[in-house]
């Protein structure tokens, strides 16, 4: 089975080490989420797969279907499938949505066929406006700037709507949820769960259970203090929404 494998991963942000001999894997076609208190390291994790030169790995290896992830620029991972959706998405004036999404599956089409003379007008358009739907997005929101003056969730859609784009093989969702009003959150979700296929992994960090209710993880991870301490199913999110983090504390050693 494909798969991300990220193993004993080491990661140092301005030489403090914040992860700590990390193991993960994620296989094509399910659902994982990484659950942790605040500070524990996992948008750490979600900018190193991207390759964020400010975090520097100290040890270990990732690798997406036996490629060496690591020893690539980061759009180089893009192309090999790899997509993060940030936390605090960046605003980008002066390219509109649709002029974004296009060169960035142009990029993608070229890498793949270096003959490749680009998707045409017409089939980009019919495919924007059928995955704009699919987040309730206003169409109007493809001729704006990238995330200029964008609210929280019109932010999240955006880039749920680069996911559905790009059709990654790897998506990692770094609180996607957060900033979200239950509409919106309700929205996101549903568009994600329409895009989940065997082809796709999805890594979902977050702080909170209430984004799982909708995208229903097949496994929950629990991070802390830059490990994964325990790995259950997706009961463990309804146990730590609860119960907090503290009982699991006892358990970093492992
Ligand atoms: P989480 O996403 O789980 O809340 P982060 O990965 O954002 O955690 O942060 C984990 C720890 O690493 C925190 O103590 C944070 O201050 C530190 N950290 C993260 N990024 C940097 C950075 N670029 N420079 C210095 N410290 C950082
Ligand atoms: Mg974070």
């Amino acid at each position: 089975m494909a798969s991300l494998k990220i193993e004993n991963l080491s990661v140092n942000a301005e030489d403090q080490p914040i992860l700590k001999r990390l193991n993960l894997e994620i296989p094509q076609g399910e659902v994982h989420a990484i659950m942790g208190p605040n500070g524990t390291g996992k948008s750490t994790l979600a900018y190193t797969l991207m390759g964020h030169p400010r975090y520097i790995i100290t040890r270990g290896r990732v690798t997406l279907n036996g490629t060496d992830l690591l020893a690539l620029p980061p759009e180089d991972r893009s192309k090999q499938g790899v997509f993060l959706a940030f936390q605090y998405p960046v605003a980008v004036p002066g390219v509109t949505v649709a002029n974004f999404l296009r060169t960035a599956i142009n990029a993608h089409r070229k890498s793949k066929d270096p003959g490749d003379k680009g998707i045409s007008i017409l089939e980009f358009r019919n495919s924007l406006i059928e995955k704009m739907k699919l987040l309730q997005m206003d169409p109007s929101m493809a001729g704006r700037y990238l995330n200029e003056g964008f609210s929280g969730g019109e932010k999240k859609r955006v880039e749920i709507l680069q996911m559905a784009m790009l059709e990654p093989r790897i998506a990692i969702l770094d609180e996607t949820d957060s900033g979200l009003d239950i509409d919106a959150l309700r929205i996101v979700s549903e568009g994600i769960n329409t895009l989940k296929n065997e082809n796709l992994g999805i890594l979902i960090i977050t702080h909170y259970q209430r984004i799982l209710d909708y995208l229903k993880p097949d496994v929950v991870h629990v991070m802390v203090d830059g490990r994964i301490i325990m790995t259950e199913g997706p009961g463990l999110a309804n146990r730590i929404e609860k119960e907090g983090y503290e009982w699991l504390k006892g358990s970093e050693s492992k």
